[in-house]
């Protein structure tokens, strides 16, 4: 029996009034495309795919934008997890860059999201920084600041002598118009408003039971007996595959986060930036645009630990002390909301995004790594132009089986 993902009081269904429910199944039905998964990454492919004048359908057991994307902190950036250099032991340079570049990318297409359909959301973009308050990770810092700079990425490096932050920084890299934040919660309704528009259907509370592979078609059995007939089944169901497929995607952790109630200022905190520190596991800080602090990090083996309430508190206090040090000025910090829940990330920090080697039509979309918006933004754009046959020569840096012997 899998363990729940999301645990705890987590912010964004908790400060959102329910948007808009979505009726459940209640007949049989055809569609080009079946998107398992109604998070923020089945919103974004239903959006792509309805923008292509694809037919497609979102299956959601639940709730929407209950599960991990109740707790995402939503911090967009192109960075990975780790630095270049570390990830170089898993993938070539040249794949990190080209990934950078695909995060901007991503990021660029959200802004034209919002741009043509409004900000609802709570969308800012953002500078980021990564930094390090070890005087033995300088040069790293130096390196991945140089890595970035000579791919032709907007970067100024920060040292003692130039940092505008109250945090101890050793070193850091600052990333300009390099991120952006916003409520997940509320984004993924979005995608589905404006998607419901172009066609898109949504179902809720309609669990995908079973899956039965066609030589052109799949066929799914819903919870009630309905079946929906597809060309292609997307499996979206982040971190919970083990229905669809028996791969291993990676190491599954516990990650913890905090949300403090709003701060009167934001003294220290150089331009409410993105801040990510160097530490492993790292730690992430954000602001939210009712002036609160969420922090997270303190990452866990899942299997072992996401049960364990006296753990999870102690975490919930290693991050309050941590922003409590990082920003000494700021001195009405008071926790909110303290939730954790199930995070994996890949080996070269990628998601996956394609088809499974042994069924064709079954297609896999799943925001592994840090970085899980910005991947299924990209899994949006490939796949919808996969089904029209236009391969995208960078969707080979996400495929399903690139780790197998
Ligand atoms: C604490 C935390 C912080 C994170 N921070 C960031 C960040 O700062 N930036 C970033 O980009 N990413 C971040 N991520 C990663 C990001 O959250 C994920 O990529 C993304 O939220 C997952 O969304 P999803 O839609 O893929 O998954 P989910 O939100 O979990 O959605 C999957 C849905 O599938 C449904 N489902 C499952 N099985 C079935 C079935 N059989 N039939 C029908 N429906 C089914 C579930 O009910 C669920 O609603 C973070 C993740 C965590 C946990």
């Amino acid at each position: 029996m899998p363990l729940e993902n999301v645990h705890g009081d987590p912010i964004f269904t908790k400060i959102n009034k329910v948007k808009k429910q979505y009726e459940y199944l209640t007949e049989d039905i055809e569609t080009d495309v079946a998107i398992v998964g109604g998070g923020v990454t089945g919103a974004i492919l239903g959006y792509y795919f309805s923008k292509a004048n694809i037919h497609a359908v979102i299956l959601e057991k639940e709730r929407i934008a209950h599960g991990s994307t109740s707790i995402t902190t939503s911090l967009l950036q192109y960075e990975l997890d780790s630095n270049a250099r570390e990830l170089e032991e898993y993938t070539t340079l040249d794949n990190v860059i080209t990934s950078y570049k695909l995060g901007l990318k991503a990021l660029d297409e959200i802004e034209q999201f919002i741009k043509e359909y409004g900000n609802k959301c709570k969308y800012e973009k953002k500078d980021t920084l990564l930094y390090t308050s070890k005087e033995y990770e300088v040069k790293e810092m130096k390196e991945e600041y140089e890595i970035r700079k000579n791919a032709g990425i907007d970067v100024k490096y920060i040292s003692e002598e130039n940092n505008p932050f109250s945090l101890d920084l050793k070193a850091g890299v600052y990333g300009v118009n390099a991120g952006a934040q916003l409520d997940p919660y509320e984004y993924t309704h979005q995608l589905l408003d404006v998607s419901c528009n172009m066609g898109l259907k949504v179902y809720e509370n309609t669990e995908v039971m079973e899956i039965a592979y066609g030589k052109d078609e799949v066929e799914i059995i819903t919870s009630f007996g309905y079946k929906v007939k597809a060309k292609k089944v997307i499996i979206a169901t982040g971190y919970n595959t083990q229905r669809f497929t028996k791969r291993n995607f990676g190491m599954k952790t516990v990650t913890y986060n905090i949300a403090t109630k709003p701060v009167k200022s934001f003294d220290g905190w150089f331009n409410k930036i993105l801040i990510r520190d160097n530490c492993d596991p790292y730690n992430y800080f954000r602001t939210t645009d009712d002036n609160r602090i969420i922090a997270g990090g303190e990452d866990v083996d899942f299997y072992t630990n996401i049960e364990n309430e006296k753990l999870a508190k102690e975490k919930y206090s290693i991050l309050l002390n941590r922003i409590k040090n990082m920003f000494p000025n700021i001195k009405d910090i008071e926790v909110d909301y303290e939730y954790c829940g199930g995070f994996i990330s890949s080996q070269d920090n990628l998601g996956y995004i394609g088809e499974d080697p042994n069924h064709k039509n079954l297609w896999f979309c799943l925001g592994y790594g840090a970085n899980g918006i910005l991947f299924a933004i990209l899994g949006g754009m490939m796949l919808s132009k996969l089904y029209k046959n236009e391969i995208d020569e960078n969707l080979k840096l996400f495929k399903v089986d690139r780790f197998d012997k």
